[in-house]
């Protein structure tokens, strides 16, 4: 594992490195050795040893553990093919453009495949976060999770159309859908060459209105996507990646050598890292937590940093020694109102003083919450710049868990509540000559984009594969028009209605720039 881990790199060597730690965790093999010890074949104690941690695991109520036993099942089966002298993975070998069906993939399974031979990936069951969809997100494969056992009654060899945007299969399909499905696909990719080559341009709309254009970064490789697609900035570096799935926290040298690292990657362009938003349900075994009924209004982000003020302060200091000053700025997350901002500030004004600083960088803080939003007045008053995080905004304003999966389809920001919140925030910052982002999951939808515009947002961070796209439909928007529809989207009553209306805006924009020879 450790020498395949060496081999690749992202995400795929990141699970290669979680399962060889996870191969070697010591009540693992005490439990594998009580099964030997008693006579037991080696690939039963294993099995035994996997099987029982797993129960462990999947019972409880936390999702990342639950992760952590698909990636023991995936590590038992890899185990036992090694005890029987094969390969830890099946190997196969596969057309060009195939499409794979399964009902659920190991991660070890989806990457012994070679992804460039993989058009699609369709699984009976799996969740849209799970290890498996991230990888086939970082390989550009087009994914379809939850399809249904169905799926799994189609025959080896049958032609597919995947269409993972719209949500569905056509099994095989007359030769013309499947010509035009090629066409689709082909122009698909001539627009995403095209989009790149324009991607390093900075964007304005058509009447010259400036939307910067960043990315949103979890790891060094993305940090280094970000560049490649021609992202301005970073408008959020999660830096939950160094801090989970291990069992002391990252020293003050180890991080800021990462985060020196993520800087040097972005080439000059400016940093927003974000503060640990950690708890709830990401927790960290060296920040214990009581016990939380709901751990999403529980003590996550600032909340725990504040409470945690040793692991705060290592993190200011780490953040504050990247050189050059000035690329990078601190970002807040979950914060509710002035107290929290100003009590950050405290901690940051003491790690100054330890490092022999006079200026602190730039400090911001997040808008996650109703109550944010509405104080949203008072925060731009003294935070540096403000960044919308929708994808909690959303949360907490709709009061729908963003992890439901009964509720996913009505967790949408284009609801108008939402967008009445976002008005009000683009207002309080344009009032007190803050800049005002968003870099939740709407900062990646071309359908919100035009909306957010027309309500005042001129700065988005994006998923980094997203950041051509988003520049090129920024410039064949007109802000005029943005400001009209953004008005009519704030009169809507339902976020279906908005979506209706921002797609047939889209396709309004887009047929005027071809009639007039573009894009
Ligand atoms: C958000 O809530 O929109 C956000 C960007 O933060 P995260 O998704 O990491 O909670
Ligand atoms: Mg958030």
């Amino acid at each position: 594992l450790a020498q395949r881990a060496a081999d690749t790199g992202g995400q795929a060597a990141e699970l290669l490195r979680a399962h060889a730690e996870l191969v070697d965790d010591p009540e693992l093999a005490q439990r594998a050795s009580h099964h030997l010890r008693r006579g037991f074949s080696a690939a039963y104690s294993w099995r035994q040893a996997t099987r029982s941690m797993m129960e462990t695991l999947a019972s409880l109520d936390d999702k990342r553990m639950r992760e952590r036993a698909v990636d023991l099942r995936d590590l038992e089966s890899q185990v036992i093919r090694v005890l029987r002298g094969e390969l830890p993975t099946i190997e196969r070998e596969l057309p060009r453009d195939a499409i794979v069906l399964a009902d659920d993939l190991m991660p070890s399974q989806l990457l012994a495949l070679d992804a460039t031979r993989i058009a699609g990936l369709a699984l009976a069951r799996g969740g849209a976060t799970s290890h498996v969809a991230i990888i086939a997100a970082a390989n550009a494969i087009a994914t379809l999770v939850a399809a249904g056992p169905a799926i799994l009654d189609v025959a080896e060899g049958t032609p597919l159309i995947l269409d993972a945007e719209r949500g569905w299969i056509d099994v095989d399909p007359p030769a013309a859908e499947i010509d035009a499905a090629r066409r689709a696909a082909l122009s698909r990719a001539e627009e995403r060459a095209a989009d790149l080559s324009t991607a390093r341009h900075p964007s304005s709309t058509l009447d010259g209105v400036r939307v910067v254009v960043n990315a949103n970064v979890g790891s060094l490789d993305e940090a280094r996507a970000a560049v490649r697609n021609g992202a301005e900035g970073c408008g959020l570096l999660r830096t939950e990646f160094l801090f989970l799935e291990r069992r002391e926290a990252p020293g003050e040298d180890e991080q800021a050598a990462e985060y020196q690292r993520i800087v040097a990657a972005l080439e000059g362009r400016i940093a927003t890292i974000r503060t640990i938003d950690v708890g709830g349900d990401k927790p960290i075994a060296y920040m214990p937590m009581p016990r939380e009924d709901n751990p999403a209004l529980g003590l996550r982000g600032v909340r725990a940093s504040l409470r945690h003020p040793g692991l705060l302060k290592t993190q200011l200091k780490a953040l504050m020694r990247i050189e050059p000053q000035g690329h990078c700025r601190i970002m807040l997350p979950m914060v509710n109102d002035l107290g929290e901002l100003r009590a950050v500030r405290a901690v940051a004004a003491e790690c100054a003083r330890e490092l022999g600083r006079t200026a602190l960088p730039p400090i911001g803080v997040m808008v996650e919450t109703p109550a944010a939003a509405l104080l949203s007045g008072q925060l731009a008053g003294e935070a540096d710049f403000l960044s919308i995080g929708t994808n909690d905004l959303s949360q907490y304003t709709l009061a729908i868990d963003r992890a439901h999966p009964e509720l996913a389809e009505r967790l949408d920001a284009l609801h108008p509540a939402v967008l009445r919140m976002i008005a009000m925030v683009a207002k309080a910052g344009r009032a007190a000559g803050k800049g005002v982002s968003v870099c939740g999951a709407m900062g990646s939808d071309v359908d919100a984009l035009p909306i957010l515009i027309g309500l005042g947002v001129h700065e988005i961070s994006a998923t980094p594969a997203m950041v051509p796209r988003l520049k090129r439909t920024v410039r064949l928007l007109d802000a005029a028009q943005c400001r009209e529809l953004a008005m009519r989207a704030l009169e809507q009553q339902t976020a279906a209605q908005v979506r209706e209306l921002a797609q047939a805006a889209r396709a309004r924009a887009r047929a005027g720039a071809q009639s007039i020879g573009g894009a």
